[in-house]
């Protein structure tokens, strides 16, 4: 995401850097102009939105020591970089999985380079750097060292640049020529005319074709990797000198026309990732000083106020300030449920707004939106790699050059020992395209970035192809309760006062104590209070206590509100007070000081509806559900009894829930799926760590590998089924490429087969492999369209429907 932008044009090394204490336009503009001052540099962008400066210069004049000593001088905080960045490329012309490993070979030699990963599927070349800058002309070099184009990533927001139309690409073309000479070839042999007749087309068609396979298979040799390049074009060269040119052209022509077909299918792939990225709009509409003016939506600051018309899609997240609408989810969420909006509804950016004009107050900058996090997510998942794609690795890097090495002893040993060199170095010609793991390498990358895009329709982001792999081998689930289970939104059943206390005045002192906690119970004491008119007084010395409560200070008392914990003693009449509450269903927050309880403040929190039947049908899929809250006995009965869950933990610091989950993985590896801060050591400790997406904290989605846009439950089980079928996909294009090599090497020896038959068969595979991958995009994939929102009669025609 962003750090592709700091990749400065021209400049050899650019950095990003975080900046502390701007508080306005014009400090960045300082730094700005000072930076650019600095011997060496190139260039320097402040972003004061952001809070960044992004500097490209000349590592061999200055270095990031003496940037950052600048910006201090000057009076601002430098802040080390938070994580590695990650820089990405999108790499050309890359037509098998094998090409990604020459790429990453070759940078990894680069100093600079910490890690570098390349993604087939995705063409996404990602490089972290070793000390936080990158020279983007060095990685450029290494790529284009290994036959291949590569270009700084498309920042979002941005339309992808759109590719030609297929056929008209110039290796298409290439090969289809080819092929037609290689088909004349053919002709001229049959009809009985001398060799060299036949044997011109056939060079021609070999040229044609094979001239990028040759070329990459040389660069797979210089970086010494027996890559598929390498071992077809030496085939094709081998049965040339032999005197089979048919055999070598058909070599070429076959891997030249598999690799173009593969190629056309993974790019579906591809699209179904990018389609995510071009939700995000370029440009806002943004109203400054009572004038509306179009600006990227990266410079749309935090405050600002942005007009979303009817058929917009929203830029950024933020809240409404005027108007009514209703927005159409789907976008992120899966869902297409048209949601009311009215002012202080929060909208989100990538969203499409129904017919009502609304005015958007920006409430994060364009980087920080739920969407551009998904987007980086999704990315970052590519790269990743799951353990099943680890093990083909390791069988491919023993595989092939086992079988390399026993066609060298074939062609070379065999015949000094019972001679008829042709014979066996024809051979020897099999056993190298044998050799190939094409179908093998291809297997398992295709059907998960093919998964990942496919849930990530559905408002389903798994954090990487490992997180699709765990959640296959799932075998129970454990819910959290307040925000999971349930919607989130308690409301105020009761408040009942005790001793010389109003039912208003426990209400407000709740409300005063909670005003800063972002606890579901908390919000929901402060809309209760809200409603009545009641105003917070002010308070000091706020301290959360996880899984209780929280305290304060409030006219010099100290001032309690939670559960039952806090008030170790209790009157007979309260417990019964509690007992009667909780029966019903009702979580009870006591609030008092350390001397004695003033009163009880009851709520009730609706259950999601989708969560019965979430439960319902995951229990169908097999698996076993446990429900971990932190509220009492008898409410976490009546929920866990009321969505059909099997078990029940109740009454858990947030540390036992971790420890709960510990218990519970120990028959069977568990997905916990939780939203809130205390839900966070349980998620990551579970195999796999689920989090509410819309309604979450920031902790728990940062500790999640799965997380659920939508906040939609029903999401979970069709999360669960898309990831066995993932698994069940990838065993089988495994077992099936492995199986096709297994035959062709016994038919080898037995001598029945030839080369061209060799390449068909492992061409063949490849493409039954990613068309089988590619299956797993259509999983369930109803049609969801933008005008989901129907239009309210007599009202404003759409201004700017997005072209979507
Ligand atoms: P859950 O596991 O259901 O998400 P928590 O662990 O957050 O619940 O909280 C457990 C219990 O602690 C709640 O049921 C409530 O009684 C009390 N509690 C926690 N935080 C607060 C708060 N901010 N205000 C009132 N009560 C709280
Ligand atoms: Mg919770």
């Amino acid at each position: 995401m962003s750090e592709t932008a700091t990749i400065g044009t021209g400049a050899d090394v650019g950095c990003r850097i975080d900046v502390s204490g701007m508080d306005c336009g014009d400090c960045a503009k300082t730094i700005e102009a000072s930076l650019g001052a600095l011997p060496g540099v190139r260039s320097a962008t402040v972003n004061f939105v952001r809070g960044t400066a992004e500097v490209a210069y000349a590592p061999e004049r200055i270095g990031r020591p003496a940037i950052e000593e600048r910006i201090k001088a000057l009076g601002y905080g430098v802040a080390p970089p938070p994580m590695p960045a990650i820089w990405t490329f999108d790499v050309a012309g890359m037509d098998c999985g094998d090409c990604a490993k020459t790429i990453e070979a070759g940078l990894r030699r680069l100093p600079e380079v910490a890690s570098a990963s390349v993604n087939f599927a995705s063409g996404r070349l990602s490089v972290t750097p070793a000390d936080g800058t990158i020279a983007r002309d060095a990685v450029l070099a290494a790529v284009a060292q290994a036959g291949y184009a590569a270009t700084v990533a498309t920042p979002h927001g941005a339309a992808p640049p759109s590719p030609l139309p297929w056929w008209q690409a110039r290796r298409v073309l290439e090969t289809g020529v080819a092929a037609m000479l290689w088909l004349a070839g053919f002709a001229v042999e049959r009809a009985g005319a001398p060799r060299v007749a036949s044997a011109a087309p056939f060079l021609l068609a070999m040229l044609g074709a094979g001239h990028p396979i040759a070329r990459a298979g040389w660069y797979a040799l210089r970086a010494r990797r027996a890559d598929m390049n390498l071992l077809m074009t030496v085939a094709a060269v081998g049965a040339v000198g032999i005197g089979r040119w048919d055999e070598g052209s058909s070599v070429l022509i076959l891997f030249a026309i598999g690799l173009t077909l593969q190629n056309l299918t993974v790019d579906r792939t591809r699209q179904a990732i990018k389609a995510l990225v071009a939700l995000a709009p370029a440009e806002a509409l943004v109203v400054r000083d009572g004038r509306e003016v179009v600006v990227p939506v990266a410079e749309v600051g935090i405050g600002e106020t942005v007009l979303v018309r009817a058929g917009d899609r929203v830029p950024v997240d933020g809240v409404v300030a005027r108007g009514v609408s209703a927005i159409d989810q789907s976008s992120i969420t899966g869902e297409s449920v048209p949601v009311e909006v009215a002012p202080e509804s929060a909208v989100f950016a990538g969203r499409i707004n129904g017919d009502g004009v609304i005015e958007v107050r920006a409430t994060e900058a364009a980087g920080d939106t739920t969407l551009a996090r998904i987007i980086h997510l999704v990315e970052e998942a590519q790269a990743s790699r799951a353990p099943a794609q680890a093990f083909v690795d390791r069988f491919a890097a023993v595989y092939t050059p086992i079988v390399v090495g026993g066609a060298l002893l074939l062609a070379t040993a065999v015949p000094l020992l019972v001679g008829d060199y042709r014979l066996w170095i024809f051979k020897a010609l099999v056993l190298l395209v044998v050799a190939c793991p094409c179908a093998l390498v291809i297997s398992t990358p295709v059907a998960l970035v093919a998964a990942i895009g496919s849930a990530s329709r559905r408002g389903v982001l798994f954090k990487g192809g490992a997180a699709i792999e765990a959640l296959a081998g799932v075998r129970a689930v454990a819910f959290d309760n307040t925000g999971t289970l349930t919607a989130g939104r308690p409301s105020v059943s009761h408040v009942i006062p005790f001793g010389a206390l109003t039912e208003a005045e426990v209400l407000s002192r709740a409300a005063a104590v909670e005003a800063r906690s972002t606890h579901p119970l908390a919000r929901g004491i402060a809309r209760a209070a809200g409603e009545r008119g009641l105003a917070a007084a002010p308070v000091t010395d706020e301290l959360n206590l996880p899984g209780q409560g929280v305290q304060a200070v409030l006219d010099e008392a100290t001032v309690l509100v939670g559960s039952r914990r806090l008030f170790p003693v209790r009157s007979k009449l309260i417990e019964e007070t509690l007992a009667g509450l909780e029966r019903e269903g009702r979580t009870a927050v006591l609030v008092g000081t350390p001397e004695g309880i003033d009163g009880i403040i009851a709520l009730a929190d609706p259950l999601r509806p989708s969560s019965r039947d979430a439960v319902a049908a995951l229990h169908a899929l097999g698996l076993r559900t446990v429900m971990l809250t932190g509220d009492n006995r008898a409410v976490a009965e009546r929920i866990g009894r009321e969505v059909g869950v099997a078990e029940i933990a109740a009454e858990l610091l947030p540390e036992e829930k971790m420890r709960a989950i510990t218990d519970v993985q120990r028959g069977s590896p568990t997905a916990m799926i939780g939203d809130g801060v205390n839900d966070a050591p349980a998620l990551a400790t579970a195999a796999v760590g689920i989090a509410m997406g819309a309604g979450g904290t920031d902790v728990a989605i940062e500790a999640a590998d799965v997380v659920l846009m939508g906040d939609d439950l029903a999401q979970l089980p069709v999360a669960v089924r898309l990831a066995r079928r993932t698994m069940a996909t990838i065993r089988g294009n495994i077992g099936a490429a492995i199986a096709v090599k297994g035959v062709f090497l016994i038919l080898t020896f037995a001598g029945v087969t030839n080369l061209w038959l060799a390449v068909l068969a492992d061409m063949g595979m490849s493409l039954l492999v990613t068309l089988n991958s590619l299956r797993l995009i259509r999983l369930r994939a109803e049609p969801r369209r933008a005008s989901a929102v129907a239009p309210i009669a007599g009202s404003r025609p759409l201004l700017g429907s997005a072209g979507d």
